[in-house]
């Protein structure tokens, strides 16, 4: 599956479990289907960018650090939920969001053994509306990998661009052995 058919099918459901939530106004099943969602699309996208290759412990370490700030910002939008501040539109365009945080796990697994300075989605301006990758050319003769921003066709913020020149490209030097 692509990245951006996963991110469909994350948001498909997340509209779900905002239908489920307009039904019922119960938050804490809201939480607990949203971290259910979040949980299985979090590890498909690791899986899904690997190639479907088995997890080792370091993919299992970074897949739990991704999901642990998911559930932690869950937590408090829960809460805000509960506390009635937030409206109904607003509580949906936050939920939505999630499905952008899949593009960070999918980049750590794509990129899975490659100590990058950041992923998209995280720390840009733009959020998770970024649609920047990583553009990996490996060359092992050399002992380097050459490491790529690339900015999303729609994605202009400052953020985005300022990685795209520096990391253009981002030198790592691969470890010998
Ligand atoms: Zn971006």
């Amino acid at each position: 599956m692509s990245r951006d058919r996963l991110l469909r099918a994350c948001l498909a459901e997340i509209e779900e479990n905002l239908a489920a939530f307009q039904r019922t106004r119960n938050a804490v099943q809201f939480h607990n289907d949203m971290a259910e969602t979040l949980v299985a699309s979090h590890q498909a996208a690791y899986r899904e960018a690997m190639g479907g290759q088995a997890l080792d412990a370091s993919d299992r370490a970074t897949l739990i650090e991704v999901l642990g700030n998911q559930l932690d910002y869950l937590e408090a939008f829960t809460l805000e939920i509960e506390r009635g501040t937030l409206t109904d539109a607003q509580i949906a365009a936050r939920a939505r969001l999630y499905a952008g945080s899949l593009k960070e796990t999918w980049s750590r697994a794509a990129t899975r053994g490659l100590d990058l300075p950041a992923h998209p989605g995280v720390g840009t301006q733009c959020l998770v509306n970024c649609g920047c990758r990583w553009e990996i050319d490996a060359h092992p003769e050399d002992g380097e990998v050459y490491a790529y921003w690339r900015r999303g066709k729609s994605d202009s913020c400052d953020t985005c661009r300022e990685r795209e020149r520096m990391w253009n490209p981002l030198i790592i030097e691969l470890e010998v052995a």
